[in-house]
C-alpha cells in the first residue's frame, strides 16, 4: 500500500497561522451588554469605581445590537455624564466583548498553551540535571558554562548595538504625534530591581520557587543538584543519572505528542490575537510605522546576517540547514510570544533535527530561554531611543552606553513570557532619566513586535546550542 505523504509540521503551522489571520479578520470583536454582563459589572462596581450614572446608562444598552469597539466606546462615553477613565472604559469593554466565532476556536489555543506551560518545569528539571550529570566533571561543566555565557553576552550586546545603529540612523521618534498615548495607562514598574533579581537566584524555599515559576532559582537549584550527582559515590551516581536520563526521555516523548497539536493551538491563539488587535493595529501602524520598521529591520539583520555568520564561521555549520531544522519552533515562538512556552519545541528541534546532544542542549537551552534574549535586548534599545527622540531628548554616547548595559541586564531579567520586555523598559528609562510615561507611546504595537522578538530570542538560543556543541567537537546534522 502506498504510504500517505504527510504535510510537514512547519507547513501545517504556517497554514494554521494564515487561516487564523483570515478567521480573525473575518470575525473582529464586537461589543454589547447583556443581562449577565450587566449583573457582573454591577457586582464589581465598587472595586472598579463605576459611577451609578454609568450603570443606569449601561442598563439602557442591554441587548442592543453588537457594535464595533470604536462605536461602543463612543456610546458609553456619550451616554455617561461622568468622564470615565481609560481603565474604566477598558474594564467595560472587556466585559462587553462579544465574539462567538472566536469562542468556538480559542479554547484550542488555551489548552495548547496550558499544556506547553505544564511541561516547562519538569522539562527544565529533567533536561538540566541529566545534561549536567552526563557532562560529568566540574572542568567540563565549567568550560561549557563559560562558553555558553560568553556567547549569550556577546550576541545580546551585538543585538543591542544593531538596534542602536538603526534607531540613530532612522530616527523614528523625531516629530511623532504623541497625543494618542494619553489614553493609555502606564504599566507599573516591576516591583523588584535587577539587583533583587540577582539576589533571588538563590531561593529560600525551592518548593516556593517552583510554585511561583521563578525560573532562575529553579535553574540554579537544578544545576547544583546535577553537579553534585557527579560527586556522589558510583552507585548513587549511576542510579540518579539513569533516573534523570529516563525522566528526560519521558518528557521528550510527551513533548513530541503535544507538538502534534501545534497547528490547532496556533490557530486558536493567532485568530484571537488578530480579532483583538486588527482594527487598532492598523490605526497605530500608521503612527508608529517607522518605529515598527526600525525594530523589524534590526531584528532581521541580527537574525538573518549576524547570527548566521557566526554559525557559518565559528561553528562551521550551514545556517540555512539549521534554520530549516528550527522552523516549527520559530513559528511556535511567533504564535505564543513566549520563549518559555516554546522551550519544549526548541529542545526537540535542536536535538532531533540539528543533532545537538542532550548534554549540551539540556543545559544551554533552558538557561537560554530564561536569560538569553537577543530580540528583546535589541527591542529595548530601540524603544528607549525612540522614546527619547519623541520627547526631544538627545541621548549622548555616555547615555547610550548606559542603554547598552541596562538593556543587557533587562533582557537577562525579562521572563520568557508575553510582553515581559515591555515592563523591563521602565528600568532603562529610569537609568537614563527619561519619563516612564514614555512606555505608553510604544504600547499599541508591542503585541505584534513581541511575536517577532520572541522568534529571534528562540533562534538565538538555538544558534548558541549549535555553536557550543560544535566547539565541543560534536558531529551535528546541520
Ligand atoms: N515574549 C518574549 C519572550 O518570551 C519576552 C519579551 O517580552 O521580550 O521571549
Amino acid at each position: 500500500m502506498k504510504k500517505k505523504k504527510k504535510i510537514a509540521l512547519h507547513w501545517q503551522i504556517l497554514i494554521a497561522i494564515t487561516a487564523a489571520v483570515f478567521y480573525g479578520i473575518s470575525f473582529p470583536n464586537l461589543y454589547t451588554i447583556n443581562i449577565k454582563t450587566f449583573e457582573k459589572i454591577v457586582k464589581e462596581k465598587s472595586q472598579n469605581k463605576i459611577p451609578e450614572e454609568t450603570l443606569i446608562k449601561l442598563e439602557e444598552l442591554i441587548d442592543n445590537q453588537p457594535v464595533s469597539k470604536s462605536e461602543f466606546t463612543k456610546i458609553i462615553q456619550f451616554k455617561s455624564s461622568d468622564d470615565l477613565s481609560e481603565s474604566q472604559i477598558q474594564y467595560i469593554l472587556e466585559q462587553s466583548k462579544y465574539n462567538h466565532e472566536i469562542g468556538y476556536i480559542y479554547w484550542m489555543g488555551i489548552l495548547f498553551l496550558k499544556a506547553l506551560k505544564m511541561i516547562i518545569i519538569p522539562l527544565i528539571i529533567m533536561s538540566i540535571i541529566s545534561g549536567i550529570a552526563n557532562i560529568g566533571s566540574a572542568g567540563n561543566l565549567g568550560r561549557i558554562g563559560l562558553k555558553t555565557i560568553i556567547y549569550y553576552l556577546t550576541t545580546s550586546t551585538l543585538a543591542i548595538l544593531t538596534g542602536l545603529i538603526f534607531v540613530n540612523i532612522l530616527k523614528p521618534g523625531v516629530g511623532i504625534d504623541k497625543s494618542y498615548s494619553n489614553s493609555y495607562e502606564i504599566p507599573e514598574q516591576p516591583s523588584h530591581t535587577l539587583f533583587d533579581t540577582l539576589l533571588n537566584i538563590i531561593p529560600e524555599n525551592i518548593v516556593q520557587a517552583f510554585y511561583n515559576n521563578e525560573m532562575l532559582s529553579i535553574i540554579f537549584f537544578t544545576i547544583l543538584f546535577g553537579f553534585f550527582i557527579t560527586k556522589t559515590n558510583s552507585k548513587s551516581r549511576i542510579i540518579l543519572t539513569d533516573f534523570f536520563n529516563a525522566g528526560f526521555d519521558v518528557m521528550m516523548k510527551i513533548t513530541m505528542f503535544l507538538i502534534l497539536f501545534t497547528p490547532l493551538g496556533v490557530f486558536g491563539l493567532v485568530a484571537k490575537a488578530v480579532a483583538d488587535q486588527a482594527g487598532e493595529l492598523m490605526k497605530f501602524l500608521g503612527i508608529l510605522g517607522m518605529y515598527t520598521l526600525t525594530v523589524l529591520a534590526g531584528l532581521l539583520i541580527h537574525s538573518a546576517v549576524i547570527l548566521p555568520l557566526m554559525l557559518k564561521f565559528i561553528a562551521k555549520v550551514s545556517p540555512w540547514a539549521h534554520f530549516k531544522a528550527m522552523r516549527s519552533a520559530l513559528l511556535t515562538a511567533f504564535s505564543t510570544s513566549s520563549s518559555g512556552a516554546t522551550l519544549s519545541l526548541t529542545m526537540e528541534s535542536v536535538e532531533y533535527n540539528s543533532g545537538v546532544s542532550n548534554k549540551i542542549s539540556g543545559f544551554t537551552l533552558p538557561l537560554g530561554a530564561t536569560v538569553n534574549m537577543d530580540g528583546t535586548a535589541l527591542y529595548e534599545a530601540v524603544a528607549t531611543l525612540f522614546i527619547a527622540q519623541a520627547y526631544g531628548f538627545n541621548l549622548g554616547i555616555t547615555e547610550q552606553i548606559i542603554v547598552v548595559i541596562t538593556g543587557l541586564l533587562a533582557s537577562i531579567g525579562a521572563a520568557g513570557i508575553p510582553m515581559a520586555g515591555l515592563f523591563m523598559i521602565t528600568i532603562i528609562l529610569t537609568a537614563v532619566d527619561l519619563p516612564i510615561a514614555g512606555v505608553a507611546l510604544i504600547l499599541p504595537v508591542d503585541r505584534i513586535l513581541d511575536m517577532f522578538r520572541t522568534s529571534v530570542n528562540v533562534w538565538g538560543d538555538s544558534c548558541g546550542a549549535v555553536i557550543v556543541a560544535k566547539s565541543e567537537g560534536e558531529k551535528l546534522k546541520v
